[in-house]
């Protein structure tokens, strides 16, 4: 892996991923694929309290979801690649899939995902893969399971186990000659709103440096930490996110959504550490990491006399950031508010908060 020499982070971020003047990080695949740094914890977080709201194991329904979007992921991901590997069908089934294993693995890892090694490998029937440090088994499992039937054409299941605090083997099998005809993946929006957020990126990788001053990537282990606070982060595709929180709803009902707001808000209420820098800047320094880490947009933060309004671009999903920004506010405040949201149109959502205590 090449490092680049003025800011430190490996050079391929750069090539790989955008930073756009509308508060989303685009990947440079013929998708597009819209990724959001989350917290490792957040995300914990998120799957732990819906599984206790449910009363029900939601594994499953991750992996399920996981596995179309590590299907398009791939389809999307690989075409130059797969220019010189025969379709389908490989002359050398192991050493392709080997290859291509670690090319995605190293992708993954620049991500934050962890690490993965294949263990073994038998084309068209078995896998057995090793993750170390992984930041979501199901997502990954569903990754996994869904790159063997993109490049196999077969059906699979994959069950995962501990081996260690931080390592788990995953086992995919075949099922069936052909994919199961899998849950619909909402398409990615393709059209943001415009923004004017301006970056200061880094002059050789083109990488903005309020990313690489705010993270740091360790590629080997396939960890990446928010530099201030220690915690772990990772780069999820939007896609991703969303198809999960989809089948959720479409399984538990659709308060799940609002119940999504409600972890997000706690979670940045008890969570969020403010930079010693900041001192007594203005309301809007709350919201600063949000462009570096493509939630959104936070257009703006202004006292009405209604009570303070935040209006955000693009959110990746308008119930987590209406959560956040009301969570956000109450850890910097230390006050309750009572919060409230619309989505003005597609792309565009107000959050009004009031004190209601000191
Ligand atoms: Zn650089």
């Amino acid at each position: 892996m090449k490092y680049c020499k003025y800011c430190g982070f490996p050079v391929p971020y750069g090539k790989f991923l955008e930073w756009t003047s509308d508060g989303t990080i685009l990947g440079r695949d013929s998708a597009r694929t819209r990724l959001v740094y989350l917290d490792v914890d957040e995300l914990v977080n998120l799957f732990n309290g819906i599984q206790n709201w449910v009363g029900t194991d939601i594994a499953h329904i991750i992996y399920r979801a996981e596995k179309e979007v590590g299907k398009r992921f791939i389809e999307t991901l690989l075409p130059s690649f797969f220019a010189k590997v025969p379709r389908g069908k490989f002359a050398r089934p192991e050493f392709g899939v080997r290859v291509i294993g670690n090319y995605i693995f190293n992708y993954m890892a620049g991500l934050g995902m962890g690490r993965a090694e294949i263990l073994e490998y038998e084309s068209g029937n078995f896998a057995r893969v090793k993750i170390k440090d992984g930041h979501s088994i199901p997502l990954i499992a569903g990754d996994g399971a869904g790159v063997f039937e993109y490049l196999e054409r077969i059906g699979v299941e994959t069950d995962w186990q501990r081996v260690r605090s931080e390592e788990y083997i995953l086992t995919i099998k075949k099922v069936s000659d052909q994919p199961e005809a899998g849950v619909a993946i909402p398409l990615p929006s393709s059209e943001y709103v415009p923004g004017n957020v301006i970056f200061n990126k880094c002059k050789r990788c083109g990488v903005p440096l309020e990313v690489t001053s705010n993270i740091y990537l360790d590629f080997e282990k396939g960890i990446l930490r928010h530099k201030l606070t220690g915690m772990r982060v990772v780069a999820l595709p939007v896609q991703s996110f969303n198809a999960v929180m989809r089948e959720l709803g479409k399984e538990f009902g659709e308060e799940l959504q609002t119940f999504i707001e409600a972890l997000e808000r706690k979670y940045f209420r008890e969570n969020y550490t403010r930079p010693a820098s900041m001192g007594k800047a203005g309301l809007d320094a709350i919201y600063e990491e949000f462009c570096w880490r493509g939630v959104g947009n936070p257009a703006s933060a202004i006292n009405t006399s209604a009570g303070v309004e935040v209006t955000v671009l693009n959110p990746f999903h308008p119930e987590a950031i209406a959560g956040r920004v009301a969570g956000l506010y109450e850890s910097w405040t230390e006050t309750t508010v009572r919060s409230t949201w619309s989505k003005e149109k597609e792309g565009i959502i107000k959050v009004l908060m009031q004190k209601i205590s000191r």
